[in-house]
């Protein structure tokens, strides 16, 4: 994110309801649920769907539909056992309510994705960004769902981190640098795959991917393209990762094409991240229910001379012959002239008010074409958006990373974490706690975080019941002070995924555990 050049913002938690009206979370933020008859607990619908038929993702149908699976599949309460069958498949919103300040006058609600924030604000970050596009404002912090069932440890909870990028671009202009990802291959479940019987994930370049038409916007695919290495570079395991576009039903309200990032985790395909395009949705809502203007005003090199219809309605006309509707039909006149100046060609303009046609002579509108000379226009941008589920991200690193396999004749269990990844960088251990050895591994220790470095020291039981605990944390190295240390000042460092070990100088020990780490030295040619 600071490499690409974006803001970082912290936005409040809890916002007012005309943010989540102008947004239409309050009306389409739903989720589907059935209530057992029988022990009154809620499910969510379309998951019970899932899980109990060959459909992946019922979430793009509708709710009749959902209904109709559940009888059709004699789906049972997975709580009390109960019939599902017959019961309604309802909307179930899943914002948290709240009231702001006493009382109840002022509803508010917890933001259910951090994105809010960074809309609402647009025209300040516009003005900070000097009016100039493209820009992108992120954001990391905690939003908050109602989720109706949540499962699986972290990866369904009601309240949990999300870090959200809104690129802010002009869509007639700005193109992405793509000669930075176009050779990137990307593991790609577009729609047309789902819906085929034998659909598979095709391997394509960004740049084929869009030559070919499967990813329609040059900026997704950009970030789709960038977003791959850093997965890679985490350790999301690149066997079990996939983009999976959404189908048309499952798409968010605000979405116009959404590709979700996707890690298999226990034989299910779980959303890591989701990238959207919301093209201008949010900004033209937001502008919609205030004065404040979301837009960037583009300067030309040169101003250009234009022709501009006007209309200046004569109300000694429209007053007496359309009474109190007069001024709801210059509006409209005004509003017509804007984006159909062909509607003045004939002899009369017609304009509905409530319903209700008029009729109006073209004389008596004031219908003009000026020359104006403009200095620049006003654009609303387009918003590209990857939103990152922290915690997932975590979960799937770690399970991805979990490993069994056999020292010495012994089974052992290791977290096999990308050095960088790490918790601990490295352990530190005296190979006895006695003979100076404990006090010379301490200074060590001491000389390593000193030096920048994660450090475990570790003194109690059998060395290699050390290693294994290391190795169980995912720490990539440990380093051993023994008897040699104290005659020569080398030590011993191992590798936790192949257990080699090397002797290196104390002196040059820290250096070489920051190569290590960052990736700027192997382990084996040490
Ligand atoms: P969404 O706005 O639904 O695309 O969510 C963005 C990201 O937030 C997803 O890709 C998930 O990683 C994460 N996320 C969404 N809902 C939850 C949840 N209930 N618990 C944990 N993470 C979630």
């Amino acid at each position: 994110m600071t490499r690409e050049g974006h803001m970082e913002i912290s936005a409040p938690d809890v916002m007012p309801e005309a943010v989540f009206e102008a947004s239409s979370h309050l009306e389409t933020f739903d989720d589907m649920i059935v209530e057992c008859p029988e022990c009154g607990e809620s499910h969510r619908a379309d998951h019970l769907v899932e899980d109990n038929t060959d459909i992946e993702e019922a979430e793009s149908l509708p709710t009749d539909e959902i209904a109709d699976l559940l009888a059709e599949h004699d789906v049972a309460c997975p709580t009390c056992g109960g019939p599902l069958a017959g019961e309604p498949v309802d909307d179930f919103n899943l914002m948290f309510e709240t009231n702001i300040g006493p009382g109840t006058s002022s509803p508010g609600y917890l933001r259910p994705e951090t994105a809010q924030g960074i809309f609402v604000d647009f025209p300040q970050w516009a003005e900070y960004a000097r009016n100039q596009l493209p820009f992108g404002v992120a954001q990391i912090g905690k939003a908050y769902r109602n989720e109706i069932s949540p499962r699986k440890s972290i990866i369904r909870v009601r309240e949990f981190t999300q870090a959200e990028l809104e690129h802010f671009f002009d869509p007639d202009e700005d193109e992405p640098p793509l000669h930075r990802v176009e050779d990137v291959t990307l593991p790609l479940y577009p729609v047309a795959e789902q819906e085929a019987d034998d659909g598979e994930i095709h391997w394509l370049t960004v740049g084929e991917a869009l030559k070919e038409g499967v990813i329609g916007s040059d900026w997704l695919a950009f970030y789709l393209g960038l977003s791959k290495g850093w997965y890679d570079r985490i350790g999301v395991d690149m066997d079990r990762f996939r983009y999976r576009q959404h189908l048309p039903g499952e798409l968010s309200h605000y979405a116009t094409d959404t590709w979700d990032a996707e890690a298999e985790l226990g034989g299910d395909w779980v959303e890591i991240t989701g990238f959207a395009d919301r093209g201008s949705y949010d900004l033209d809502k937001h502008a919609e229910h205030t004065d404040e203007d979301y837009t960037v005003f583009k300067q030309y090199d040169d101003p250009v001379t234009v022709e501009r219809p006007t209309v200046d309605p004569d109300m000694s006309y429209l007053g007496p012959e359309f009474g109190g509707a007069a001024a709801d039909v210059a509006d409209e006149l005004d509003a017509l002239v804007a984006h159909n100046p062909d509607a003045f060609d004939g002899e009369t303009v017609t304009v509905e008010v409530d319903g209700e046609a008029y009729d109006i002579p073209v004389g008596k509108t004031g219908f003009d074409v000026e020359e104006v000379t403009e200095s620049g226009e006003h654009v609303r941008p387009h918003i590209i958006e990857p939103a990152f589920g922290v915690g997932r991200l975590v979960y799937t690193v770690m399970a991805h990373a979990y490993e069994e396999d056999e020292v010495d004749g012994e089974p052992r269990r290791l977290l096999s974490l990308p050095p960088e990844m790490a918790p601990t960088t490295v352990g530190v251990f005296p190979l006895m706690d006695r003979d100076g050895l404990d006090d010379r591994a301490r200074d060590l220790a001491s000389d390593l975080r000193e030096a920048g470095l994660d450090v475990a020291y570790d003194e109690s039981g059998a060395i290699g019941r050390r290693y294994r605990r290391q190795d169980e944390v995912g720490t990539p190295f440990c380093v051993t002070v023994d008897y040699d240390t104290l005659e020569d000042g080398t030590v011993t460092v191992r590798e936790r995924d192949t257990t080699d070990q090397k002797r290196v100088p104390t002196d040059d020990l820290a250096g070489v555990l920051r190569a290590l780490r960052d990736g700027d030295r192997s382990f084996e040619v040490l």
